[in-house]
């Protein structure tokens, strides 16, 4: 017997991260390397299976967020430089080096000791040394850059492989002088931290995708793209102008679990904050909040049936909610229903979904992939 929750199951669409990577691409200089930010499970996309797509498109590196998601991408065979967005915890330092992860930094803790165990291997760590430019986020201060830079220039198992820094506002109408000025920081940082002779300088880098859409003038040395390469423009509609046709790679999809008719004036999940103000035909459908879809949309939420919008009536419980298909009656128990995606000519975004939640498609990425069983095709 099948259970109602194997129903549901998230897609991941390869070709459409592949597609999304040239797209982004074709926006960047040829000599320009990209960083492809597969941080937290590739934002619900699946770590190992986007980071190989993106690999496969021609990704130079890859942006994740833990020491865990490294070691994974490593056992699954990735061969290009891996960088802990997050840093390194110095009781982390023999993985790092055992695992050949390239960690940013912005303290000098653990440095000595990172440098000790790489040297020891007869190896170098590569390192991605953090500007706050005004993020207000991790990154050492400019005052701070030159005396961290010549700590990690001194040390011999350790190399300076970038300078970062990341945009506050680079999705804010009006906020580009700011965001001009806050490159020039980094760029300032650059040109005094400079390496021994013989040695390469390090990679300037600063742009995430709305950076990367808006400001060329940003793009430095290597570009550090993550919404993008999953479908997303991180850029609101006063922006989007500037975006790239991008195609979304995650749905979410289930079936139709029971259909049944109810009279006028019956009151619809917990709290009954829906009654039917005529006979309903009721779709069961065994999404809920335990499946990542948010409770909070309950009420302004839609579902596509049989390749139309329908409304969610009442409150979103944990593993289920009910829409309405009075309009359809063909629909019946075992049809497909798409929460997020599209199903004939209709389509759900996560930019839609996150609108009705009050949040960002991002989020919404994350919890929905993170909590359902992947499908990829
Ligand atoms: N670089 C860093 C350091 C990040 O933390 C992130 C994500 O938040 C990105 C790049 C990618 O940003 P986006 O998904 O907006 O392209």
């Amino acid at each position: 017997m099948i259970g109602a929750a194997s129903y549901n199951a998230v897609e991941i669409d390869l070709k459409a991260l592949r597609v999304n990577y040239e797209a982004v691409r074709s926006r960047v200089a040829p000599g320009i390397r990209i960083m492809a930010v597969v941080k937290a499970d590739a934002y619900g996309h699946g770590l190992e299976a986007a980071a190989g797509a993106f690999a496969g498109a021609g990704a130079d590196c890859f942006g994740v967020g833990t020491l865990e998601e490294g070691i994974r991408l490593r056992r699954a065979g990735l061969d290009g430089e891996v960088v802990l967005l997050l840093g390194f915890d110095p009781r982390e330092a023999a993985e790092v080096v055992e695992y050949r992860l390239s960690p940013v930094v912005f303290a000098a803790d653990g440095l000595e000791a990172l440098s000790r165990l790489a040297a020891d291997r007869g190896r170098q760590v590569g390192v991605h040394l953090k500007l706050d430019a005004g993020m207000g986020r991790f990154g050492v201060a400019p005052a701070d850059l030159t005396r961290l830079a010549a700590i990690i220039t001194g040390l011999p198992g350790l190399r300076l492989a970038g300078m970062m820094s990341h945009f506050p506002l680079a999705d804010v109408p009006g906020a580009e002088t700011r965001c001009r000025e806050q490159w020039q920081l980094l760029q300032a940082g650059g040109a005094v931290c400079l390496p021994p002779a013989g040695v390469a300088r390090p990679l300037l880098h600063m742009a995430n995708s709305a950076a990367l859409l808006r400001f060329p003038w940003a793009h430095g040395d290597l570009v550090r793209p993550g919404i993008s390469l999953y479908g997303y423009s991180p850029l609101p509609v006063e922006l989007a102008a500037a975006g790239l046709a991008l195609q979304p790679a995650m749905s979410l999809r289930s079936r139709v679990l029971q259909v049944k008719m109810l009279p006028a004036g019956y009151g619809i999940s917990y709290g009954h904050r829906y009654v039917t103000p005529a006979p309903t035909r009721l779709a069961v459908l065994p999404v809920g909040y335990a499946d990542g879809y948010p409770r909070g949309v309950s009420g302004r939420a839609q579902v596509l049936l049989g390749g139309r919008r329908v409304p969610i009536l009442g409150t979103i419980c944990m593993n289920a909610c009910m829409a309405d298909v009075s309009a359809l009656p063909a629909v019946q128990a075992g049809d497909e229903a798409v929460f997020l995606g599209r199903q004939g000519e209709e389509f759900i975004g996560a930019d839609e979904l996150a609108d009705w939640h009050g949040t960002i498609s991002y989020e919404l990425l994350c919890r929905i992939g993170a909590m359902n069983q992947r499908l990829y095709t």
